[in-house]
């Protein structure tokens, strides 16, 4: 089943340019009714549920209703995300709650080098291997394909 924005909730990302679930929706489904200052999915039947507007979302106005495997039967999931971590919060339909945790970095948020420090720039583009092998690999003498003894 498809995103839906609960209206009560939604602040228009407080009128930026463009909202977190416009940003983040790899559809390009969500727009901003400008009138209103609030958000909705345009085209639900193109929704592919994949939660990223869901997990943006700053007031936790975004909610899918998620396949049974995934989801209990009428349960809602909603989440809430830190620095570090994502907390799952679990309502079954018979308002029993349950929380889960789990953290989303392995490194400090604002640390992470782009490309792991390697230099993009100066790959060979030609070549079969990536372009930060085999540095990356840590096996300066692994084969790559079409070099002698690639098997
Ligand atoms: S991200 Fe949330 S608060 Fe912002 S516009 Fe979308 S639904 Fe509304
Ligand atoms: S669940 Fe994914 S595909 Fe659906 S509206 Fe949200 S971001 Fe877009």
């Amino acid at each position: 089943m498809p995103s839906y924005v609960i209206q009560e909730k939604c602040d228009g990302c407080k009128a930026l340019d463009k909202t977190a679930c416009q940003h983040i929706c790899p559809n390009d489904l969500m727009v901003l009714n400008k009138e209103a200052m609030k958000a909705y999915n345009l085209e639900p039947e193109m929704c592919w549920e994949c939660y990223n507007c869901v997990k943006i979302c700053p007031n936790q106005a975004i909610e899918v209703r998620g396949y049974a495997d995934f989801v209990p039967l009428g349960a809602q999931v909603t989440p809430m995300r830190s620095s570090d971590s994502i907390m799952w919060t679990i309502k079954f339909r018979g308002g029993e709650l349950k929380r889960f945790k789990f953290p989303i970095r392995t490194t400090a948020e604002g640390s992470a080098v782009p490309n792991g420090a390697f230099d993009e720039g100066a790959a060979d583009i030609s070549a079969a291997e990536l372009f930060t092998e085999p540095a990356s690999t840590g096996l300066a003498e692994l084969a790559a394909p079409g070099r002698t003894g690639w098997q």
